[in-house]
């Protein structure tokens, strides 16, 4: 066999693509070649592949459940009501509820997974549902002008909402919902094979062509400061299918300058956008870069998808926390209860599949399989007969999946069949019924097997069906079955997380493949030819790029998750990496955490109770010693040392000035010294000491604060509400701040020495060398901060709190608590020892 086994497949796949170690690596920009327009791989139809018993299988089967199950007249209510038609049936609720802007939005969604469901099970009772929807919708876009709309109208919502866009109001996303009809008719057409869908979009077009064309470019630019979904992705994608020019120009209207421009400089701007408004027009690019052949649109997507996937994502694959990105690498300092929008992932996993078919990387699918199943296929309920999903997923310890039922996108709570409509509910739709799209893709004479999910695929140009068997992740190895005689090549993808994988070609050894590539198999096939594909797999545990000592562990593909039940957590627990022990069920571990057994699973599989992902691991421990002092002697120049020798200079800012005794003085305005970043990363244990001589005394005026942002941080302030001096610390995600108070406020008009120690959950405050408040019950360890960047003195994490107006000296960091004697005598050593 070896000799009909390619060699060169061994060496890298087509195109030569970078060996990739991990999940996080990527693809060398210039290593795989972009095919000027048109797409160099290609997805089969829905149809050629067929699932097989799996979780794949059973989540769509709920779904699909779903789909039968739904009323169209509920969804259509809103519709006829919009144009004089009458509809007596019960209005639905959330985001379809009759007086909320985004009503409609779900109709789409619906068309979408109708069609996916049709494609992929040949059931006609999905088409004609839709049939039955399109033909409605094709009666509500007719009767728009009788209405007072203009011609080619569709919407659940009056046209008037655009007036007020296009005169600078900020309604609630209306080309948003259109796209999603938009996008739900293509599919109705190109899916399911419905002309009248067609129709009716090429009118809804039109129409946007008609009311984009009046606009000048500011007007436009201006109003898509407003979420407007993929209007560029639909219309790019109508023009693929028309090839009408009219088509291709109002997509490109939709070309946001203010997002692509920097993508297109490869600068990370994403910070404080909403994440969820941004993936789908990027989806878009590619769209439009497969309509022009202009590869700035595929650059940008490309470097969109590296920045986000690389730089702003958690360790189940997912982004955003409260819906919007964070600065670059920020993860635990951005822990919540909301991070990680699933329609977020449902766009990403879309927009890898895209980038895939023009620069064939194994690191979008790699992406895509990580994200699948480690958020995904998580978001639906399995005890949900008709697949409920949620809306985020939660990685704040304790965060739970769970049904809260009433109206409205309950974090964490799963959709319901009419009360909480939202995006969520309507891109889980479409997620968990195209299971079948992305497993194997083709080239003429090339067959990729992507995904490991029990399959049958047929290729009807070659005559050949391959039949997939697997119980991947449960065990390492996945057989393919080969039946029918052709000469063709088979890529299958070896993910870059395992370990010395292993192919055998009809029970033989076929050589070593690399992971992080498409190990690549060229023979002339004949029926009953098998490969087995064994992917080891190992414990491995991936640092927090904002905190080494906070960590996620996967095995193999899939992220294990504590399961807690009904046990809250106040933050992160603290894990002893080396207890992590295989229990006797396939995927299910024990180990140690603050103390007590906690059963690891994978986090796809955590459903109604409490879980954690993120972990805290032990700290290296050093010997006791002072780490950093800044004692601030230099009298001139704009930095100070650390008299250890260990961190960089610290930066005198805006008005802070030498004061000619040797200590920096701060005008209260935008006065503050600058130290450098991770000053205290790794600490469990610490102690920080500095003088201060405030002149005046405003609430919440630091004397230090060292954190990310304002809901990640630890400081000392002068005084604050109560009117007394405080320490505090928190990450984002905690309830409330662990905080200790002194007795009074840091008395202005002299100096006054200041520390800080805690160890071992407690934490004292002491003012002149003594102690002036404790806290014996700690929540967090400062070991939670990690690489803190925003490090001050004089300044807050809170813009909007004042600067401190007076004096700072002798700022010191200890690894450990200093006793009440160790302060005492660094207080009596005075500020100029
Ligand atoms: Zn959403």
């Amino acid at each position: 066999m070896s000799t009909s086994f390619s060699r060169r497949g061994f060496l890298g796949v087509a195109g030569g693509a970078v060996a990739a170690a991990g999940l996080l690596d990527l693809p060398g920009r210039a290593a795989v070649a972009a095919t000027g327009g048109g797409p160099a791989v290609a997805p089969f139809p829905l149809r050629g592949v067929t699932l097989l018993e799996s979780r794949f299988r059973d989540n769509m089967a709920r779904t699909c459940s779903y789909l039968t199950f739904v009323d169209p007249d509920r969804l259509l209510h809103t519709f006829r009501l919009n144009v004089g038609l009458s509809s007596a049936v019960q209005p639905c609720g959330g985001w379809e509820a009759p007086n909320v802007q985004l009503r409609g939005h779900s109709t789409g969604h619906l068309l979408s997974a109708l069609a996916q469901a049709h494609a992929n099970t040949g059931d006609d009772a999905y088409a004609a549902k839709a049939r039955y929807i399109v033909g409605e919708l094709a009666k509500c876009q007719a009767a728009a002008p009788g209405a007072g709309y203009t011609t080619g109208y569709l919407s659940a919502f009056e046209e008037k909402v655009f007036d007020q866009l296009e005169a600078g109001g900020r309604p609630w996303a209306p080309y948003y919902t259109l796209h999603k009809i938009m996008a739900g008719l293509l599919d109705q057409y190109q899916l399911s094979g419905n002309r009248q869908a067609l129709d009716v979009l090429l009118g809804m077009a039109a129409w946007a062509d008609a009311r984009t064309s009046k606009l000048t470019s500011e007007q436009m630019q201006s109003l898509l400061g407003v979420e407007f979904g993929g209007m560029n992705d639909v219309l790019a994608a109508l023009y693929l299918q028309t090839r009408d020019p009219a088509h291709l120009r109002t997509a490109r209207r939709f070309d946001q300058e203010a997002v692509f421009g920097p993508l297109a400089d490869r600068q990370d701007q994403l910070a404080g956008l909403h994440a969820n408004t941004q993936i789908p027009k990027i989806v878009g690019a590619v769209r439009e870069y497969e309509a022009t052949g202009d590869p700035r649109y595929l650059d940008i997507a490309a470097f969109f998808w590296e920045t986000v996937v690389r730089h702003h994502t958690y360790a189940i694959g997912g982004n955003s926390n409260a819906e919007m990105f964070c600065p670059p690498d920020q993860i635990v300092s951005q822990l919540g209860e909301n991070t990680c929008e699933n329609c977020n992932s449902y766009n990403m996993l879309k927009l890898s599949r895209l980038l895939f078919f023009h620069r064939p990387s194994p690191a979008y699918m790699d992406y895509y399989e990580w994200t699948l199943y480690n958020q995904l296929l998580g978001e639906q309920d399995p005890d949900s007969a008709h697949g409920f999903c949620t809306y985020y997923t939660g990685l704040w310890p304790g965060t739970q999946r769970q049904v809260k039922g009433g109206l409205g996108a309950d974090p964490g709570s799963y959709s319901s069949d009419y009360t909480n409509f939202s995006c969520d509910h309507g891109t889980g739709m479409e997620t968990h019924t195209k299971f079948a799209d992305s497993i194997y893709f083709q080239t003429g004479h090339t067959l990729y097997v992507n995904l490991f999910i029990p399959s049958e695929v047929t290729w009807a140009e070659r005559g050949i069906h391959v039949r997939q068997e697997t119980r991947y992740p449960q065990e390492d190895t996945t057989r393919l079955t080969v039946r029918g005689d052709a000469r063709f090549t088979m890529k299958i993808r070896i993910p870059g997380w395992t370990r010395h994988p292993r192919v055998r070609i009809n029970g033989h050894e076929a050589g070593r493949a690399r992971p992080g590539t498409y190990v690549t198999i060229e023979r002339r096939w004949r029926d009953g030819d098998t490969v087995e594909v064994t992917l080891p797999m190992a414990l491995t545990w991936r640092k927090a790029p904002d905190n080494p000592n906070v960590q996620a562990v996967s095995y193999g593909p899939v992220v294990l998750a504590g399961g807690y039940g009904g046990q809250t957590l106040k933050t992160i627990p603290a894990i002893e990496p080396r207890s992590v022990r295989a229990a006797e069920d396939s995927l299910r571990f024990t180990a140690t955490a603050d103390g007590t057994d906690v059963t690891l699973m994978p986090f796809s599989e955590i459903q109604h109770q409490r879980y954690t992902v993120y972990w805290a691991t032990p700290p290296d421990r050093s010997r006791p010693r002072l780490i950093a002092r800044y004692s601030f002697g230099e009298g001139t120049g704009t930095t100070a040392a650390d008299a250890t020798r260990m961190w960089p200079a610290a930066t005198l800012a805006g008005g802070a000035t030498w004061t000619g005794d040797g200590a920096v003085a701060l005008d209260g305005k935008d006065g503050h010294v600058a130290l450098p970043p991770g000053l205290i990363s790794g600490l469990d244990a610490l102690t920080i000491a500095a003088w201060v001589r405030p002149e005046e005394l405003a609430n919440s005026a630091r004397v230090f604060d060292l954190g990310f942002h304002k809901m990640t941080y630890l400081f000392l302030a002068v005084r604050t509400g109560t009117g007394k001096a405080r320490f505090a610390m928190k990450i984002a995600g905690m309830d409330g701040e662990d905080f200790i108070d002194a007795a009074g406020p840091i008395p202005a008009g002299t100096w006054s020495h200041v520390a800080v120690t805690i160890a071992d959950g407690k934490g004292v405050l002491y003012v002149d060398g003594a102690e002036s408040g404790r806290n014996d019950a700690l929540v967090m360890s400062p070991l939670l901060l990690g690489a803190t960047t925003q490090n001050y003195l004089g300044r807050s994490q809170n813009p909007t709190h004042p600067y401190l107006h007076g004096q700072v000296d002798d700022f010191r960091v200890y690894n450990h608590a200093l006793t009440a004697a160790d302060v005492a005598a660094l207080h009596a050593q005075g500020r100029n020892a």
